[in-house]
C-alpha cells in the first residue's frame, strides 16, 4: 500500500465520527437454520467492541474483522445463547494467538458457566446495573432488565451517537431507563402478540411501545424465534412505533 492510499484510508477513519451496528446473530433463544443467536460488532472508527457472543457469531465475526482486531467482549447475561461462542474464542486467544488478558465485561454469574473460568486467555470484569465502563472511546451504561437472571441492558454512546440495546427483557423494563436521545434502538422482540405475559420476553408490539416511550429515532428489532413471521413483527412493532420499523438479519450494518 502506497503512501497516499495509508492517507486516504486514514482520512477515511478520521472522518467517520458515529458508531455502526454489524449483526453478527440475531436468533432467539436457538438459531434458525443457517442462523446464529445474539451478537453484535460495535465500531466507532477507533475500537471494536464484541456485543453478546452467542453461538454462530464468532464464525460471522470473521467475515467482518481480523481476531486481532477486536478489542473487548461485553455480555449480557448468562442464558448461553448470548454467551456460548466465548468458549471458543478463548482458544482462538490463548492457543491460536498465544495472547492472555482479553478483556471480557460481564455480570458476575456468567464466568462460572464457563469451562475455564481461570483460564489466563481473559481479564473478567464484572459489570452491573447503573455502571458506566469506557472501552476506546465507547461509553457503555448498562440497565438491569426484568429478565430471569441478572440482565443488562445497554446505552453506548460514541462519536455522538447513542445506541440502546435491550439485551433479553420483559415488559417490566423499558428501554427509556437507557435515557434520552438513542438514535437507534435494537430491541428484543421474541414473542407473538398471542405471547404477552407467558415469559420475560418482548413481543414486536411490546419493543415498539418501549422505544416509542424512550423517543428513539429508529427501531431494529432482534431475538425473534425462529417461529415467527418477521414481516407479521415489523408490521405490528411499526403500529405501536409510530414510524418504520426493520428487523435485524445476520450481516446487517446499521450506521447511526
Ligand atoms: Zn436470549
Ligand atoms: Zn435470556
Amino acid at each position: 500500500m502506497g503512501l497516499s492510499e495509508d492517507r486516504s484510508a486514514a482520512a477515511a477513519r478520521s472522518d467517520q465520527t458515529g458508531l455502526s451496528v454489524t449483526v453478527l446473530g440475531c436468533s432467539g433463544s436457538y438459531a434458525g437454520p443457517g442462523g446464529a443467536c445474539s451478537g453484535y460488532l460495535l465500531d466507532d472508527g477507533t475500537s471494536k467492541v464484541w456485543v453478546d457472543a452467542g453461538p454462530g457469531t464468532l464464525a460471522n465475526l470473521q467475515r467482518h474483522v481480523g481476531f486481532d482486531e477486536v478489542d473487548a467482549i461485553v455480555l449480557s447475561h448468562e442464558h448461553p445463547d448470548h454467551w456460548s461462542d466465548l468458549e471458543g474464542w478463548q482458544v482462538v486467544w490463548r492457543y491460536r494467538l498465544q495472547r492472555e488478558g482479553f478483556p471480557v465485561y460481564a455480570p458476575a454469574s456468567v464466568r462460572g458457566h464457563t469451562y475455564a473460568p481461570d483460564s489466563p486467555a481473559f481479564a473478567w470484569h464484572d459489570v452491573t446495573g447503573g455502571d458506566t465502563v469506557t472501552i476506546g472511546a465507547m461509553r457503555f451504561t448498562f440497565s438491569r432488565t426484568d429478565h430471569g437472571p441478572e440482565t443488562l441492558a445497554m446505552r453506548v454512546d460514541a462519536g455522538g451517537r447513542s445506541l440502546g440495546y435491550s439485551a433479553d427483557t420483559g415488559p417490566a423494563w423499558s428501554l427509556e431507563a437507557l435515557g434520552p436521545g438513542l438514535d437507534l434502538a435494537l430491541c428484543e422482540a421474541t414473542m407473538t402478540i398471542e405471547e404477552e405475559g407467558t415469559l420475560q420476553h418482548l413481543s414486536a408490539r411490546q419493543a415498539g411501545l418501549s422505544a416509542r416511550a424512550a423517543g428513539a429515532g429508529r427501531l431494529v428489532l432482534t431475538h425473534l424465534w425462529a417461529t415467527l413471521d418477521p414481516e407479521q413483527s415489523r408490521a405490528e412493532a411499526s403500529v405501536a412505533f409510530g414510524a418504520p420499523v426493520e428487523v435485524a438479519t445476520v450481516g446487517a450494518r446499521y450506521e447511526l
